[in-house]
């Protein structure tokens, strides 16, 4: 035996070795561990509509999806997501070859980034971004190229300007031979920024001048307070080029169904099948035909959803500027991020390490969707799709900090 003994190969390959646990499992897991009020995931503390719940048991019951359904989706499904993209924005869709139904958005980005990007593309990420969007992109073996929104910067309205917003010329420079695709957001997680139509239609005609692609994740799309959310597909030249995914999760308070979808043309939708197909081949049965009829409720509810989380907004946003935070008002979704330099503090990972020992509340860190990481440092998100009674014991608990 000759040589020196070398170091143990990791076990986790090297694309995945920076990534650790996500930190919404970190944090929910704080919260149960310390008793306190869980502000950190987003997750609402109510479960959806009764008769939704009602139609999945029903499914269950009558052996509807209790086996493998389609591989693109339930056809019910599928004409419930091109009827609400026909009748909410005007976009056609055919259900049968431009519909796919995923388990949850979080496998539409994946599949669709596993489908699109080869090795050593440029993949275009608005920073902070959703934390699983760097990890597909690495899985897919992508270059992250960060466009980081920032208080202040964009062309949005009176709202927007205490917001974060996108210097478009920064998007515009972030462009190269080799970008491949625009991986977008909005509403945006987590700022809360909501791209104005203005700003959508800039970046269309960069896509269509550079001829990339653009994977738009408009999960909160039911949750625009401030403006109205706008599809980046329904502007001139998108359609064609532009992959928008959405789910159940946000817009109908059932995140653990994990039931999303992906519309997109017809050579897309291909494309990210290809990918799905060996992910998870499919999921949720009995859950696509409750989501369908989900998708049908009366335009009441989605009123009454946004309604209710913009009084919730408001309460958390007011409690938290009260207790000391800069409060960078969101024009969407259901997270507020605030700054913490007001506090006399500036690391929001040991600020949201301690807080639950403070004053009994758990938020994230935002640093933790930077690549930037010290651009992030100084802020923290906090979640407000909780019950009234919930956010109010919060926002007395956080009072706290300000003596
Ligand atoms: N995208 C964004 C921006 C999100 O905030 C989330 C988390 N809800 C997801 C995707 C994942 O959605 P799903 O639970 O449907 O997988
Ligand atoms: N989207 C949720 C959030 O941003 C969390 C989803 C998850 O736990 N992966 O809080």
């Amino acid at each position: 035996m000759t040589g020196r003994a070398s170091a143990p190969r990791p076990l986790l390959n090297r694309r995945l070795a920076q990534f650790g646990t996500t930190i919404f499992a970190e944090m929910s897991a704080l919260a149960v561990r310390t008793g306190s009020i869980n502000l950190g995931q987003g997750f609402p503390d109510t479960d959806g509509p009764e008769e939704i719940r009602e139609a999945a048991v029903r499914a269950l019951r009558d052996g509807r999806g209790n086996q493998y359904p389609p591989g693109p989706g339930v056809p019910e499904l599928r004409a419930a997501v091109a009827a609400h993209q026909q009748g909410r924005y005007g976009l056609t869709y055919d259900p049968d070859t431009e519909v796919l139904v995923t388990a949850g958005a979080t496998e539409a980005i994946a599949a669709a980034l596993l489908a699109l990007v080869e090795p050593g593309d440029e993949v275009i990420a608005l920073e902070p971004y959703y934390d699983s969007y760097a990890a597909c992109i690495a899985m897919a073996g992508g270059v992250r190229v960060p466009v980081t929104l920032r208080p202040g910067a964009g062309t949005g309205g009176e709202a927007a300007e205490r917001g974060f917003g996108l210097d478009l010329d920064e998007l515009r420079d972030a462009v190269t031979d080799r970008t491949r695709l625009i991986l977008l957001n909005t509403p945006h997680n987590p700022t809360g920024t909501v791209l104005t139509p203005a700003e959508l239609g800039t970046i269309a005609e960069l896509a269509v001048e550079r001829d990339l692609l653009v994977i738009t994740d408009e999960v909160y799309e039911h949750l625009a307070f401030d403006g109205e959310h706008v599809p980046l597909a329904s502007f001139p030249g998108m359609r064609e080029r532009t992959v928008t995914i959405s789910s159940a999760g946000k817009t109908f308070s059932f995140t653990g169904w994990k039931v999303g979808w992906v519309t997109a043309s017809p050579e897309l939708v291909s494309a990210v099948r290809s990918a799905k197909q060996f992910l998870t081949y499919v999921s949720a049965g009995p859950f696509q035909y409750a989501v369908a009829e989900a998708l049908a409720l009366p335009q009441e509810y989605f009123d009454t959803l946004r309604d209710d989380l913009r009084a919730k907004r408001d309460l958390l946003s007011a409690g938290l500027a009260a207790a000391g935070f800069r409060v960078h008002r969101p024009a969407g979704t259901y997270f507020v991020t605030t700054d913490i330099r007001p506090l006399g503090e500036d690391d929001g990972f040991a600020f949201c390490r301690a807080l639950p020992e403070r004053c009994g509340v758990v938020a994230i860190p935002n640093a933790v969707f930077y690549d930037h990481r010290e651009q992030g440092a100084p802020y923290v998100r906090f979640a407000f799709c909780k019950r009234t009674e919930v956010l109010e014991d919060a926002v007395t608990r956080l009072k706290s900090l300000a003596s």
